[in-house]
């Protein structure tokens, strides 16, 4: 038997710098299909983590360093996925690692999604919110973070949601050059064919937009408006 802490501190020492603990019963409006039961029948718990993606990389002219860390972090928070869940089955508790990126066609919405979603897992969790630019906000690090999750068969002990982080600014909507956040629901293949492509003066594929992340005051790394509010 292994409880949430101990839990949170094998996740912690493997390299996660957030993790919470979200009970099956949050999942009550996931989508058909995407559903951790869907996944993994027995599961009765999500375990959510994030790591931290340097806020510096916003600040760059070139679009190499974010791209970069971008496509490190992900075969990061893969590898914290599966070792998280090597490490439980030794206390002989059956987990199952999410893929860290949309690594699957979802026809009827017309777009690559993960087989859950790992920023509502996050949420449900207690890591963050949901901000208008679609990514979860952290009250540690704005959206400086990348997600993983692990479906547990275990029964845990799950974190408290946080209260939501988001103003309603529109300061996201407003700074995206393509209008992908003009409804309620960002339009992922028009900021993907957007933000992402090859670069003539580095002749790479890069990342050359997170416009969205840019303007929002609670992406200031450790600096964001969350903890200026909270320790004025
Ligand atoms: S990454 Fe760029 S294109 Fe995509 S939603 Fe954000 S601002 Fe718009
Ligand atoms: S820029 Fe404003 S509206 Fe957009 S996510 Fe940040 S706080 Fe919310």
């Amino acid at each position: 038997m292994v409880d949430s802490r101990q839990v949170k501190e094998i996740l912690l020492g493997l390299g996660a710098d957030l993790c919470g603990i979200a009970s099956i019963d949050r999942f009550h409006d996931a989508p058909k299909g995407y559903h951790p039961t869907d996944v993994l029948p027995t599961c009765k718990s999500v375990i959510s983590f994030a790591c931290r993606f340097p806020a510096g990389t916003l600040s760059c002219n070139s679009p190499v360093p974010y791209t970069r860390v971008r496509n490190s972090i992900t075969p990061k928070m893969d590898a914290i996925a599966l070792d998280f869940c090597i490490e439980m089955e030794k206390h002989h508790i059956a987990c199952v690692p999410i893929p860290t990126n949309e690594n699957q066609w979802d026809e009827n919405m017309g777009r690559w999604r993960s087989i859950i979603s790992q920023k509502h897992a996050a949420q449900a969790a207690g890591l963050g919110t949901i901000g208008r630019h679609s990514l979860l906000i952290t009250p540690e690090f704005g959206s400086m973070v990348w997600l993983g999750a692990v479906l547990c068969e275990q029964e845990l002990e799950c974190d408290e949601l946080k209260e939501n982080i988001c103003d309603n600014c529109n300061a996201c909507v407003k700074a995206c050059p393509v209008n992908a956040l003009a409804d309620s629901e960002l339009a992922q293949q028009t900021c993907w064919d957007y933000a992402f492509g090859d670069d003539v003066a580095t002749q790479t594929w890069v990342i050359r937009c997170h416009q969205c992340r840019d303007v929002c005051p609670y992406n200031l790394g450790t600096e964001n408006l969350f903890i200026k509010k909270m320790n004025p």
